[in-house]
């Protein structure tokens, strides 16, 4: 039983957003969370020695630097200061090779010698119109855009990168391998229109507001939005698991920030069979498996300018990722999976105690894979860094199925909620003019199974806040997000 206006059932990036927005427009608002502590995606705690702090879901931030929803939130005026790393993003390849994305583009073409001209080309317009292509991403994907510019810049490039002719125009190994591995980020079949888009999003941004890491960890967004949501009168309530609709009884409104698996969990009776029909259509794709280390001192690359990259992908050649992640989005295991990595001290030495630093790293395997991937990601290590092995004091391992255990959104470990198919990136949940809305009136959806789908932009948290104060309470203007004096904090 409440008395709030609205409840928001869920504390990730886009709970925390909704919970922000809403605040902000004067609404009584509370937050139930059944984890013992709030963030969501946004966790950082320490795993195998008190004073090492690991992120436990996200680490690299390009969206919460770029999102509408975090420009106008301001975590730098928060206090929570976003640290760039040299180089963005490195793929090691054989032989000591590797593609560096370095933040300076004309450092990175520069590098890539004959392919140089073709990366400018490529992500120059993208960078010249970042904001609008950034706001036509990352958006309910309902209304017109705002810069054609922009637009343009991405309808001549999707399609292109949607298709093989994309990797096809490089000359190079480094340039068509560095490329191919933002595209992996969609985590599905290799090329799609789905995984172009994220390229052209994640790729231009490498070179623009950058791939940064929040100093101390990625806990340090939440406990922003969470100080500005206490500040404005909302309260939270953790190891508070909702499993039925009954314990919100006396709110007006309720957002879940959910997955559509928990959605159907919580109103699958109260809502038409129709709609639960399409939502029983929603597809998962492939999950991730996390293995975090404790290492003894930085990754003895084979490439040493792979150490000053904040990401590292491994994937091998672009052929091989290609092959690799279209079979994992068949659900077919392979023995080489793809791994994202990060060495956090690299950007935020104060990540690292001395003989003592986390690594965090995971692999994309089929949805519920139950395989400990330790080994798979140690000796993908092991290959591009020789020597790795005898730097690990410690490690533990999350399987693709496992997560689901830590946080019930990711369904069979998938961490983007929900498949990113074309199909889905539009009618995600199902096909709507208000994807937010569900047919139960006052029941919004507000998580990443919503547009613009998975990553820290907290933008579907703000568009459906939006939504739900548009139609559950006439209030047509959207508050300002900026931060007052009393409620910046310094987080340090
Ligand atoms: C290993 C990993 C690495 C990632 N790396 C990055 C990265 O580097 N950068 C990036 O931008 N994104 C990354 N992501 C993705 C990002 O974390 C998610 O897209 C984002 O957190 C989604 O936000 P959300 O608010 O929709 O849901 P979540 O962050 O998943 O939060 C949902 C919250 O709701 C709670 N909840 C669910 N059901 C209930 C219920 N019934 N009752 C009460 N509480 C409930 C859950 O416990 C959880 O705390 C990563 C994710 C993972 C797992």
């Amino acid at each position: 039983m409440t008395s709030a206006d609205v409840a928001v059932v869920g504390t990730g990036p886009n709970g925390l957003a909704a919970g922000v927005t809403l605040t902000r427009a004067g609404l009584k608002v509370e937050l139930y969370e059944a984890a013992d502590t709030i963030g969501g995606g946004l966790r950082t705690q320490p795993l195998f020695e008190r004073d090492v702090d690991h992120d436990i879901c996200a680490a690299v931030h390009p969206m919460a630097a770029a999102s509408r929803f975090f420009r106008e939130f301001d975590l730098a005026t928060r206090g929570v200061e976003l640290l760039h790393p040299e180089i963005s993003y490195a793929h090691p390849l054989e032989g000591g090779r590797a593609g560096l994305a370095h933040r300076d583009l004309a450092a990175t073409c520069t590098e890539l010698g004959p392919d140089g001209e073709r990366w400018r080309t490529l992500l120059q317009p993208l960078l010249d119109h970042s904001q609008g292509v950034v706001d036509l991403i990352l958006s309910g994907q309902r209304a017109l855009p705002h810069d054609p510019a922009a637009a343009l810049a991405l309808a001549t490039r999707i399609p292109v990168h949607a298709s093989r002719l994309g990797a096809a125009r490089f000359a190079t190994e480094e340039a068509a391998a560095l490329l191919t591995g933002v595209a992996a980020h969609a985590m599905g079949k290799l090329p799609s229109l789905a995984s172009a888009a994220v390229t052209m999003l994640l790729g231009h941004l490498a070179h623009g507001t950058g791939w940064p890491l929040p100093r101390g960890g990625s806990a340090r967004i939440a406990r922003a939005m969470a100080a500005d949501i206490t500040a404005h009168g909302g309260t939270f309530h953790t190891a508070c698991p909702i499993t039925s609709l009954d314990q919100l009884t006396g709110a007006h409104t309720i957002l879940l920030d959910t997955s559509v698996k928990g959605l159907l969990a919580l109103a699958e009776d109260r809502l038409p069979p129709r709609y639960t029909r399409r939502l029983k259509r929603y597809r998962y794709g492939p999950a991730a498996a996390k293995v975090d280390f404790l290492v003894t001192e930085p990754i003895p690359w084979a490439s040493p300018a792979v150490g000053r990259a904040g990401t590292v992908h491994l994937g091998g050649t672009h052929a091989q990722m290609t092959h690799q992640e279209t079979l994992t989005a068949r659900g077919i295991l392979t023995e080489e999976p793809f791994v994202l990595l990060v060495d956090p001290a690299v950007t935020d030495p104060g990540r690292a105690r001395p003989g003592k630093r986390p690594v965090w790293t995971y692999a994309h395997v089929p949805n519920g894979d139950t395989r400990d991937p330790a080994e798979l990601v140690r000796s993908r290590i092991e290959h591009y860094a020789p020597g790795f092995t005898d730097t690990i004091l410690a490690h533990r391992s999350i399987t693709g199925a496992g997560y689901e255990t830590h946080n019930p959104n990711y369904v069979g470990g998938d961490i983007g909620c929900g498949a990113m198919t074309l199909t889905q990136s539009l009618a995600r949940p199902t096909l709507s003019i208000d994807p937010y809305r569900t047919p139960l009136p006052g029941l919004f959806l507000c998580s990443a199974a919503t547009p613009p789908g998975p990553s820290v932009h907290g933008m579907s948290g703000y568009l459906a806040a939006q939504s739900a104060l548009r139609t559950r309470f006439g209030i047509t203007t959207t508050p300002s997000l900026a931060p007052e004096p009393t409620v910046a904090e310094g987080m340090g």
